[in-house]
């Protein structure tokens, strides 16, 4: 059986669901900040939200991940800026003594210095991601509205590659930032970041500023991702909220990159993904602001496994529309953030994708 074959398949089978744990759990530690993105899902503040999890209920709920049992959920602390908090290297060591594995999202601040990036080397984080969504210093200045962010971004990366700590890069794909993609790219692998995350915009936060791309464009660009050289040195490419970028990759029969890319298959809102907000509400994704529960009133293992929030996004029987009949729903989903935001339904089709599934094909019509 080809792989293409076996993961296409009407059967869902078990490694693309994720039933008992999330591989990866994003924990808004604050909202603090002392950038003001145009375009921060967050909406972040200079000042820390007086009612974020204390340092004892951020000791507490990550004593809760890690009874999710083997393998163990990978944390990302996000923000805002983790670097607001206090605690942080605090919450880090308590993570790793606890076996699970740890990432950092930091914003690209004075606080964000070389002593810091190595202190993170020596803490056992696995990963630092920083955001270039433009080519050039300018633009991306321009585009996030803060003067020297890029150049600290730049400095942050290559300080982080000094440590040979591993380096994301997150990119935003909208209607102002697709056509600079390919010099992101470039940037990126002199960078030598091992993995290049693009996020397809969904419009959440102050992201209502921007506009995403049509789904027609998205397309091209998935196309374009799919054929990128997998060599060694270049980075392992991404999507966030474009799910449908491994539909991509099995229609093209990107081998290298599927081989890559196998590991997150399934992976999307609610199914291998859970977001815990600076106030411990727990959702979907950080895009996707429906709460299923809070942490200070409910175990989080519980709530992952048993709501009928998180239960119905790992059902792909259940979802609507084009994702419900889907050949890839199993390995795809589509983006339930996007399906919320443009439908008002988290279980419809995702409307960034142009795919027309086979079962829609043979009814001659839309379904
Ligand atoms: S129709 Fe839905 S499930 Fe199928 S590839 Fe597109 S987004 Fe994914």
């Amino acid at each position: 059986m080809t792989m293409s074959a076996n993961v296409t398949s009407r059967k869902v089978p078990e490694h693309l669901v994720f039933d008992d744990a999330p591989r990866r759990i994003y924990w808004e530690v604050t909202r603090a900040c002392s950038l003001a993105c145009r375009h921060c899902r967050a909406e972040a503040s200079p000042n820390p939200d007086p009612d974020e999890l204390s340092p004892e209920e951020g000791l507490a709920l990550l004593d809760r991940i890690a009874t999710f049992g083997a393998p163990k959920p990978h944390v990302i602390f996000t923000g805002g800026d983790p670097l607001e908090r206090e605690d942080l290297f605090d919450l880090v060591a308590h993570a790793r003594s606890l076996g699970l594995g740890v990432s950092v999202s930091p914003s690209a601040t004075p606080r964000l210095t070389p002593q810091v990036i190595r202190r993170f080397r020596e803490a056992g984080v696995e990963a630092i991601s920083l955001s270039i969504d433009r080519a050039t210093a300018e633009a991306h200045d321009a585009l996030r509205g803060v003067e020297g962010c890029s150049a600290r971004t730049i400095a942050a990366a290559l300080a982080a590659r000094e440590v040979g700590l591993m380096l994301q890069v997150n990119t935003l794909v909208a209607a102002e930032t697709v056509d600079d993609l390919a010099g992101v790219y470039r940037l990126v692998c002199d960078l030598g970041a091992a993995r290049w995350s693009l996020f397809f915009l969904v419009s959440v936060g102050r992201g209502t500023v921007l506009q995403p791309v049509d789904a027609r464009r998205a397309e091209e660009l998935l196309a374009w991702l799919a054929d990128l050289p997998r060599d060694p040195g270049k980075p392992l490419v991404t999507t966030t909220e474009a799910p449908h970028f491994r539909r991509v990759l099995l229609q093209r029969r990107s081998l290298p990159q599927v081989a890559a890319a196998r590991a997150g298959f399934g992976i999307r809102d609610g199914n291998g993904v859970l977001f815990v907000s600076h106030t411990g509400y727990v959702s979907p994704s950080g895009f996707l602001p429906m709460a299923a529960g809070n942490v200070r009133r409910q175990d989080i293992v519980d709530i992952y496994r048993s709501s009928p929030m998180f239960e119905s996004l790992r059902d792909v029987q259940s979802f609507r529309g084009r994702c419900g009949i889907c050949e890839y729903h199993a390995v795809c989903g589509g983006s339930r953030a996007r399906a919320l935001t443009a439908e008002g339904d988290m279980l419809a089709e995702d409307p960034l994708c142009t795919y027309r599934p086979v079962r829609a094909m043979q009814r001659g019509g839309t379904p």
